[in-house]
C-alpha cells in the first residue's frame, strides 16, 4: 500500500478489537449487537475477510463492514521451509517494517514462533535480534494477525478443528514481550477467548529475558506458560549476556518465578540456557543452575548456540553439553537438551532478523 493510500484508508483493523470493542463500533454504526457477535465467528472462528463471504448477513451489512473495516494479515516479503519442514516467514506491516515468524513442526504438536516487537531494545550480546537497529512495538493486531496468517497458510479454519497443524503458540521470536505488555496481553486474550479461536492457555508459552514487574502482571492477567531466559547464574556474567539483569538481578528473577502462579509438576516453567563456549558451559556452572532452581517446579532447556553472521561466540562443543545435561538430569530434570529447528534457513532461536535490515547493513560495508 502507499502512503497515499494508507492514509485514505480509515478502516479500522478487527484483528485489534476485542469483542467489547467490536460491540462498541457496530453499535456506532448503528447495529444491533448480535451482529458484533456474527462478524467476530466470521473472523475467528472462520478465518474469513471478505465480507461478502459472510453469509447472514445482508448485503448492506457487509457493504457497511467493508466501509468500516478489514481483517488483512500482515503481508508476505519472503517464505523459506526448511528441510525439516520449519518454515519462517519474513512478514512486512502496513507500515513497511518487518518482524519474523516461525513455524515448527512436530510429531504431536506444531508450534508456531511468534514476534512481539520489530527487533529488540534489549542488546542480549548473543542475540542476533538484539543487533537489530530498528525497533518498535507490535500492534495487538499485527500479533494476532501472525497466527490468523498461519492459520490461512496451514488450512487451518475453522478454528478448533481436530486435525489442526497448529496446536502451540511461543513468544520466543523477534522482541521482548513483556516490554510490549499491554498488546501481546490483550492479543492473547483474544487468541484464547473461547468464542475464537479458543486456543488455550496451557498451550501458550512466554518467553521473557526477565522484565520482574511484568512477570507478576503476566501471572496474575493471563496465566500462560511461562520461559525465562536464563543463560548465565551469577549476576556478573548474566549482566554481560542478558544486561536486563542489571535492573533486575537474578534474585529478583528467581524470586518473581517462585511466585508465578500455578506452578506445579504438570505446569512447570521452562529455563532457557544458552551453551556458550568457554562462557557459561562449566560444570560449576551446571552444579549452580540445579541449585538455584531448587523447589521450583522447573524444566530446563539447554540451546545450543546457533551463529549468525558477525558473532563472537560459537557452541559448546557435544562432549560439554552432554556433560552439562547429566548433572542437570541428576537433579531429575529430563532430556534437557533441545534440538535446533530450521538452522538451514536461519529459522533457529535467535538468529531472526529482519532480513532487511541485514541488506542495509551489508549494503553499508
Ligand atoms: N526476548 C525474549 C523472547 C525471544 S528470544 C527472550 O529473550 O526470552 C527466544 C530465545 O532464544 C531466548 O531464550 C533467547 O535467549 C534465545 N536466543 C537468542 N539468541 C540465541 C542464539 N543465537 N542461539 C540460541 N538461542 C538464542
Ligand atoms: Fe531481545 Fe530476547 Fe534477543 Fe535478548 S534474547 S536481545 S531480550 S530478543
Amino acid at each position: 500500500m502507499t502512503d497515499a493510500a494508507l492514509l485514505a484508508d480509515m478502516r479500522l483493523p478487527l484483528l485489534g478489537l476485542d469483542m467489547a470493542a467490536l460491540e462498541a463500533e457496530v453499535e456506532r454504526l448503528q447495529l444491533p449487537r448480535f451482529r458484533a457477535r456474527q462478524l467476530w465467528r466470521w473472523v475467528w472462528r472462520h478465518g474469513i475477510t471478505d465480507f461478502s463471504d459472510m453469509t447472514d448477513l445482508g448485503k448492506p451489512v457487509q457493504q457497511l463492514f467493508a466501509g468500516r473495516f478489514h481483517a488483512d494479515r500482515p503481508a508476505v516479503s519472503r517464505r523459506q521451509k526448511s528441510l525439516d519442514g520449519t518454515i519462517k516467514w519474513l512478514l512486512k506491516m502496513a507500515d513497511g517494517q518487518e518482524a519474523e515468524m516461525v513455524y515448527i513442526p512436530e510429531e504431536d504438536r506444531g508450534t508456531l514462533c511468534i514476534s512481539s516487537q520489530v527487533g529488540c531494545t534489549l542488546n542480549c550480546s548473543f542475540c542476533h535480534t538484539g543487533t537489530q537497529r530498528l525497533v518498535r512495538n507490535l500492534e495487538i493486531d499485527e500479533i494476532c494477525g501472525q497466527i490468523l496468517l498461519a492459520m490461512d497458510e496451514l488450512g487451518d479454519w475453522p478454528a478448533g478443528k481436530p486435525d489442526r497443524r497448529l496446536t502451540n503458540i511461543v513468544l520466543m521470536g523477534m522482541g521482548e514481550p513483556l516490554y510490549n505488555y499491554d498488546n501481546v496481553r490483550d492479543a492473547l486474550k483474544i487468541i484464547m477467548s473461547g468464542e475464537g479461536i479458543g486456543l488455550s492457555r496451557r498451550r501458550v508459552t512466554l518467553s521473557t529475558s526477565g522484565i520482574v514487574p511484568e512477570i507478576h502482571r503476566c501471572g496474575a492477567d493471563l496465566g500462560v506458560n511461562l520461559a525465562i531466559s536464563l543463560h548465565a547464574v551469577t549476576d556478573t556474567l548474566r549482566d554481560k549476556l542478558v544486561p536486563i539483569n542489571r535492573k533486575y538481578n537474578l534474585e529478583m528473577l528467581v524470586d518473581a518465578v517462585r511466585q508465578y502462579p500455578g506452578l506445579s509438576n504438570a505446569r512447570r516453567v521452562t529455563w532457557e540456557y544458552v551453551m556458550l563456549d568457554g562462557v557459561n558451559d562449566s560444570l560449576s556452572d551446571a552444579k549452580k543452575l540445579v541449585h538455584m532452581i531448587r523447589g521450583i517446579p522447573s524444566k530446563i532447556n539447554l540451546i545450543p548456540f546457533n551463529p549468525w553472521p558477525g558473532t563472537d561466540y560459537s557452541c559448546s562443543d557435544d562432549q560439554t553439553i552432554d556433560q552439562f545435561a547429566k548433572i542437570v538430569m541428576k537433579a531429575g530434570y529430563a532430556s534437557p537438551v533441545r534440538t535446533p529447528r530450521g538452522r538451514d534457513i536461519l529459522a533457529a532461536c535467535g538468529q531472526l532478523k529482519s532480513d532487511s535490515v541485514r541488506l542495509r547493513a551489508s549494503q553499508r560495508q
